[in-house]
């Protein structure tokens, strides 16, 4: 059975931080050269916006491929249209968690021990020519006071075991 379409999706996608969802018209630049193209489930931000121009709410909450992006930035420096891939996908992480509250993304102890979901960022940047950038992965203070904001979490509380401090 085809699953409904909500065009509330891509308001909620709007307000959670993809703010220049609606200027992309799907022609793939930021897709090429993504280093999740070496993964076994490539991130494809084409997908997920065009997914949420659908209004598919259960096939959005099922993928798992806005959380193996490495935070490299280079969708965003590709994008011809400056929709912002990059912060859609974040958008789509932070609603995946507030559609389903009981949702625990699979690398959700690799962003507690390293503030991101690999630390390959700025070996990554540098790879492709772009200036490093400052994050909670090079910063040990913002690192501490994140994994203390995690600590707070009922997620924390309930699966301590995925957590560690590297
Ligand atoms: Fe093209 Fe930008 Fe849309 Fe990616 S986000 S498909 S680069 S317009």
């Amino acid at each position: 059975m085809i699953e409904g379409r909500d065009p509330e999706l891509i308001k909620e996608i709007i307000e959670l931080g993809g703010h220049d969802l609606l200027k992309c018209y799907q022609c793939g630049t930021c897709i090429a050269d993504c280093p999740t193209g070496l993964s076994e489930t490539p991130l494809s931000a084409k997908r997920l916006i065009h997914i949420i121009k659908l209004g598919l709410r259960e096939k959005l909450l099922e993928e798992e491929t806005p959380w193996v992006c490495v935070t490299c930035g280079g969708c965003e420096e590709r994008c011809p249209r400056e929709a912002e891939p990059f912060e859609i996908v974040l958008a789509v992480r932070r609603w995946q968690c507030k559609e389903d509250d009981t949702y625990v993304p699979l690398v959700l102890g690799e962003i507690f021990s390293h503030g991101h979901t690999q630390n390959v960022l700025n070996p990554i940047r540098k790879e492709l020519g772009l200036p490093e950038i400052r994050t909670v992965a090079n910063n040990e203070e913002a690192l501490r006071k994140f994994r203390e904001m995690i600590k707070e979490t009922n997620v924390y509380k309930k699966y301590s075991y995925i957590f560690r401090e590297e």
